[in-house]
């Protein structure tokens, strides 16, 4: 491998990345649709599938969730138009924003509050389903309402689910499973927060802690339960079932922008933007919207400048052969949920020809976007949420951005454009920790 000297002798942007500075980066791989999804390993079927088997359980999860059971069992989150942050932001930054801004509440997604209530209960579901068919009790015709029975709780209580988390995660498989019946453990970084820990002892889930980061957490993990008869460990940094779990919001979202009478199209531009962890979620998401709006739609990754492990893996092509620790960066972050030291190699390379580019931003920064999204919008997230937020003002704003919006021929739709952030989580934070956040924010803003 390269020296630190050498990297950033070739790239000042590696500069400015050990040295903590917000960047944006376009990506350079970056390819037209029809280039850029030859030779991946994944398709439009598979996220299909995904879809069909969310729909198999759905009648199950109504009945076991009964706060989903207004959407018949889909675990699906609201879009926020928030014209008074737009506004805030514009101001913040003395910046003109324009077109359309809309928030993906995700903070509000049922059973766990966060982005993992997508891909991670996807996995769990799939994992249990496998096992019943493959015993002969379920078929894909059954009503799944049935699971919810003790022969089926029995018959789950003899296998056991593993998984490393640096706490969204792990809440969202160890309800699931815990619900379902399986034994489950979740080995937690040192970054999971204390309340998360206890939510899931209180489930009777099996939390193990560790002092170290996420990717020891995994590593873990992983070891323990290979070493277990009929333990399932789910596979944060290389799952394919996590990231189409997370794709299907895709199909959903396009339905939701229909019913709001949203275009995206050539003219009408569609840019969202992701906050990126290990980059299981924001990668299945953006795989799954670049799938159905295609060269329309423009999808950015944001990481904590303490933590920009893809970012890193990308302009080194590196991937997961690379840590932020490599470059001196320390992953600490209060962005709990984007505290991942080395990205998934798996997600990176998939999505390198589809993803537009990725920036990075301060934990202050992330605070003073929380307060003022609660003041402006009445809309509570967690700081890893905000991480998407600031996405129009680096496109719009930096010279790097202007160059993406000109080499696209985009400078005339930018007024038709649509601008999601994917707010992904919060509803979960207790109250007294939101409070915190809130008023660190305000203090920041002063
Ligand atoms: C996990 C998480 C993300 C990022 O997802 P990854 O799959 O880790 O990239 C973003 N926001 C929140 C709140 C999360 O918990």
């Amino acid at each position: 491998m390269k020296t630190i000297q050498e990297w950033t002798d070739e790239n000042s942007l590696i500069k400015d990345l050990i040295d903590l500075k917000e960047v944006l980066w376009i990506n350079p791989k970056y390819e037209p649709f029809q280039a850029g999804i030859k030779n991946l390993p994944l398709n439009d079927g598979n996220v299909k599938d995904a879809e069909e088997r969310l729909n198999r359980f759905a009648p199950y999860i109504a009945k076991v969730f009964p706060e989903t059971s207004k959407q018949n069992g889909i675990i699906e989150s609201p879009i926020a138009d928030i014209p008074h942050m737009k506004q805030k932001l514009e101001q913040m930054y003395g910046a003109s924003l324009p077109g359309n801004f809309l928030l993906k509440c995700d903070n509000a997604l049922p059973i766990s509050g966060s982005i993992k209530a997508r891909g991670g209960i996807y996995e769990v579901l799939k994992h249990a389903e496998d096992l019943a068919i493959q015993q002969g009790l379920l078929t894909h015709e059954t009503d799944y309402a049935v699971l919810d029975s003790e022969e089926f709780k029995n018959f789950f209580s003899e296998y056991s689910i593993a998984v490393g988390s640096t706490g969204n995660l792990g809440l969202s498989i160890g309800i699931m499973s815990a619900k379902l019946g399986f034994k489950v453990t979740v080995h937690m970084s040192a970054d999971a927060k204390k309340w998360k820990k206890d939510l899931l002892r209180s489930k009777g889930v099996t939390v193990i802690e560790y002092k170290e980061d996420y990717s020891k957490a995994v590593e873990e993990g992983r070891k323990q339960a290979l070493s277990l008869p009929n333990c399932y460990f789910v596979d944060d940094e290389n799952s394919h079932d996590l990231f189409l779990g997370y794709a299907v919001a895709a199909i959903r979202l396009k339905k939701q922008l229909e019913d709001l009478k949203i275009t995206v199209d050539e003219n009408h531009p569609l840019f969202v933007y992701l906050p990126c962890g290990v980059g299981g979620g924001p990668g299945g998401v953006a795989f799954g919207l670049k799938l159905i709006f295609q060269d329309s739609v423009h999808c950015f990754f944001a990481e904590p400048t303490h933590s920009p492990c893809m970012l890193l893996g990308l302009v080194t092509g590196l991937h997961d052969q690379v840590s932020v620790q490599d470059f001196g960066i320390d992953n600490i972050t209060s962005a709990d949920g984007l505290a991942v030291g080395r990205p998934s190699g798996f997600v990176g390379r998939t999505i390198e020809p589809l993803l537009s580019g990725s920036y990075s931003v301060s934990d202050d920064e992330l605070f003073r976007l929380l307060s003022t999204m609660a003041d402006s919008e009445n809309i509570y997230l967690e700081p890893s949420a905000l991480a998407g937020v600031l996405g129009p003002v680096k496109l719009i704003s930096e010279a790097e951005g202007k160059e993406y919006i000109q080499n696209h021929h985009l400078t005339d739709k930018m007024k038709n454009a649509t601008h999601l952030m994917w707010a992904t989580g919060g509803s979960m934070v207790p109250k007294e920790t939101m409070e915190e956040y809130y008023r660190k924010g305000k203090n920041l803003s002063l």
